[in-house]
């Protein structure tokens, strides 16, 4: 072979040493049984360099060696085959080998022969994806290395096209685990991860977002959210306190400039979605060119779109458990944090649950705007204040806290909320009703929760009491409670409730003035309460609504069939609780019922106590002056057994006041006619008539009439009775 005769083009023959030895260089194997051969390649392709990499020769003098060589270096990129060797086909049993036992698909294959005769079939070329098939003449100096650039050309185009291909489907397999990614910070670590794989390296890196829902607070820093390799920066870092001015200030570049960077030894792929953006920082050995660059490129478009994906899943999840007015977590999130607390098995914990007193009111009065600024003042001074806890909003006015009893006790919580609340521009003092629960071991959160509530129940049925800690009989009581509610509801709704009337009479004339609706549970299925015990469990259900809207009706029935019969008193009275008066349609309602049985609203009065004028003097005060304007009657039951009642009878201007049946009582000891008599004074003052209730003796009617009561009701007179009795009842008196 004449290898020095032709000018080489496209080859640069003079690289420096050291050069050769940094460039990666092109394997390429030499399959031949004869050394002149081997010899002959060398010196052919001394310090040739085929684009910018040098080559490196492998030298196998037979097919069997040139298979173990194959068997372990899987990266050479040309073999130059002699066919002729143990065997007259040895080379083509050889690509045989290599193309279906090393699946070596890429290494270019230039066959040679000595002997033209021995040519392989054309069949052969195509199925073992021969490159070249020269016989050994042809071969000159400038034809192998031609033949030789080609072959590097095409293994070089194959590799980057299999490169792209397996970068595209780790693309593909990153995207599918990035999706899976729950959160932001879970998306980053894995983001790093991907990227290592793709770039093959070891995972190392840096990615910081500017995020507001990252940490449930507004963020206008760039933070770290996950960190690998040589960053030991900590998630929630802000970027600029990084140790490594040259890093924050690609991160700074890549946020204004809104784009990628590529740099020698970095990349900082900029991801964007809505308000959303962050960064991630890729160290690299060397700078990233061609495909590396372009699969990095594709793989962030394909990181946009998840981190678009991600932002989205952890908005839900940030709605599926925190209250969106106070940021604060919301029931389900206190539950499962309740869930933890017990399950930690803690020492000295607690848990509470508070209602703010009377925010319907605020709400009502202020307006929603101001009620909803004075709840997010409640949650941030929680938050504030109490930092050991972890504060949650439960419902409308409803808080819960978790902490050490150090910091959640009853002294310190009020000592939290005492200051006014800011809100627009007023200041809101508000006082609230709480129980308490210690957290003790093994305890789920439902149950902790529960026991919390009820508790938080016992306070509020006490509301002069201390606040209460959950105690196991507590819990006794409770479920006594409920199995009476839920047979209550049942007989309710099977229609075994029924409505007795109890005569009220005129201590002036003796004659039937009115009529006291009571509800009435008979034990007709074998299981029943006095009205004492299941109207207060009825009004805590909210049961009583519908209870109260079926007296209310039973009351214009009877009156009514009475009236038909020239039997009817003047008015009937009817009981009314909080849950029913605190309905914005509760005036509409009831003049809707009247309207319905054609009775006049000045036969109606609505009894109602005292203490329920305690809890939300404003919208219960407005409801009933509405009915009051129409004509209806109020009356305000119990008087004297509640809490400064001389206030609200100023707000409230009340038709008729009941004396409590425990001071007529006291009257049969001497003692009582003190408080009858402030009570009937002070009534007639503001032109109210009164009625003295329970009166069982004709001693007590004596006094009553001397001190100016209007009018007794009570056992003397008459029981409570049914409809049916009360016609006869009415009739006979008459007649006497
Ligand atoms: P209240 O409105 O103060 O009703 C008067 C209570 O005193 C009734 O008890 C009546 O039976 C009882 N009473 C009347 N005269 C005498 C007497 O001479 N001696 C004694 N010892 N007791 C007498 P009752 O029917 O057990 O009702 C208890 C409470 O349950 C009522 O007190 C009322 O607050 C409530 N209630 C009853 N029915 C209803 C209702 O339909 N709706 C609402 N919201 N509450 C009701
Ligand atoms: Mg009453
Ligand atoms: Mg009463």
């Amino acid at each position: 072979m004449r290898l020095e005769e032709e000018q080489i083009e496209l080859i640069e023959s003079d690289m420096s040493a050291t050069n050769v030895q940094r460039a990666n260089p092109w394997k390429l194997l030499i399959v031949d049984d004869d050394q002149e051969v081997h010899d002959a390649t060398r010196f052919a392709l001394q310090n040739v360099r085929v684009l910018d990499r040098p080559l490196q020769l492998i030298d196998a003098y037979s097919a069997v060696e040139a298979g173990s060589i194959l068997a372990i270096q899987t990266d050479i990129a040309v073999i130059l085959l002699d066919v002729v060797m143990e065997s007259p086909d040895a080379g083509l049993q050889l690509v045989q080998r290599i193309r279906q036992e090393f699946h070596l698909d890429d290494v270019r294959i230039i066959l040679r022969t000595g002997q033209p005769g021995s040519a392989p079939e054309l069949k052969v070329i195509r199925e073992y994806d021969i490159n070249d098939y020269k016989t050994k003449a042809e071969l000159t100096h400038t034809r192998l290395v031609t033949a030789l650039i080609a072959a590097i050309r095409s293994y070089e185009q194959l590799r980057s096209l299999r490169d792209n291909r397996h970068g595209l489907e780790l693309i593909v397999e990153a995207a599918a685990r990035l999706l899976q990614a729950q959160d932001v910070a879970g998306f980053a670590k894995c983001t790093l991860r991907q990227l290592a794989l793709l770039l093959h390296q070891t995972e190392d890196g840096l990615i910081c977002m500017r995020d507001e829902i990252a940490h449930g607070v507004e963020q206008d820093t760039l933070r770290v959210v996950a960190a690998a390799g040589k960053f030991s920066a900590t998630p929630g870092q802000p970027a600029d306190q990084l140790n490594a001015p040259d890093i924050t200030a690609v991160l700074h570049e890549c946020v204004t400039r809104m784009t990628h960077i590529f740099m020698p030894l970095h990349t900082a792929l900029y991801l964007r979605c809505g308000a959303h953006e962050a960064v991630a920082i890729l160290p690299h050995e060397k700078s990233l060119a061609g495909v590396a660059r372009q699969l990095l490129e594709t793989f962030a478009a394909n990181l946009t779109a998840c981190y678009g994906n991600v932002i989205m899943l952890e908005r839900l999840n940030f709605l599926a458990y925190h209250d969106p007015l106070t940021q604060l977590p919301n029931r389900i999130r206190f539950v499962n944090d309740l869930d933890a607390a017990g399950a930690m098995a803690p020492q000295g914990q607690a848990a509470c649950l508070f209602d703010v007193d009377r925010f319907t009111d605020i709400n009502n009065a202020l307006g929603h705007e101001i009620g909803d600024q004075l709840l997010i003042a409640i949650a941030r001074r929680l938050v504030k204040a109490l930092p050991e806890c972890r504060v949650a909003r439960i419902g409308a006015d409803r808080f819960g806290l978790i902490g050490p009893e150090t910091a959640l006790n009853p002294e310190r919580l009020l000592q939290v909320l005492q200051e006014p609340f800011p809100a627009d521009e007023q200041q809101l003092q508000i006082t609230v009703t709480t129980g308490f629960c210690r957290i003790s071991e093994r305890v789920c959160g439902e149950t902790l929760f529960k026991h919390t509530d009820i508790a938080f129940n016992q306070t509020r049925m006490n509301p002069h009491s201390l606040p209460q800690y959950f105690s196991p009989d507590m819990a006794e009581h409770t479920h006594w409670r409920l199995e009476v509610l839920r047979h209550l509801r049942r007989d309710f709704r099977d229609g075994w409730l029924s409505v007795w009337y109890q005569p009220q009479v005129s201590l002036a004339d003796d004659n039937i003035v009115g009529l006291e609706a009571l509800a009435r549970w008979p034990a007709t299925r074998g299981f029943a309460q006095p009205p004492t015990v299941f109207i207060p469990l009825a009004e805590e259900s909210h049961l009583i609504i519908d209870i109260g809207a079926w007296v209310l009706e039973q009351s214009c029935l009877t009156w009514r069939r009475l009236q038909a019969t020239g039997h009817a008193p003047s008015r009937i009275a009817v009981n009314v609780s909080m849950p029913q008066v605190r309905m914005p349609d509760f005036p509409d309602k009831v003049l809707h019922t009247l309207e319905r049985y054609s009775m006049p609203p000045a036969a109606l009065e609505i009894e109602i106590t005292e203490s329920l004028l305690l809890k939300e003097p404003l919208t219960v005060s407005r409801n009933l002056q509405a009915l009051r304007r129409e004509g209806i009657q109020i009356t305000i039951d119990d008087f004297g057994t509640g809490y400064s009642s001389l206030n609200y009878l100023r707000e409230l201007p009340a038709d008729c006041i009941k004396i409590d049946r425990s001071f007529v009582r006291e009257i049969d000891y001497g003692r009582g006619d003190l408080f009858a008599e402030t009570i009937v004074t002070l009534a007639h003052k503001l032109g109210a008539e009164v009625v003295a209730e329970g009166v069982d003796t004709p001693e007590q009617v004596t006094c009553l009439r001397q001190l100016g009561c209007d009018i007794a009701q009570g056992y003397l007179y008459a029981k409570p009775m049914p409809a049916e009795e009360l016609a006869n009842w009415i009739g006979q008196r008459r007649v006497h």
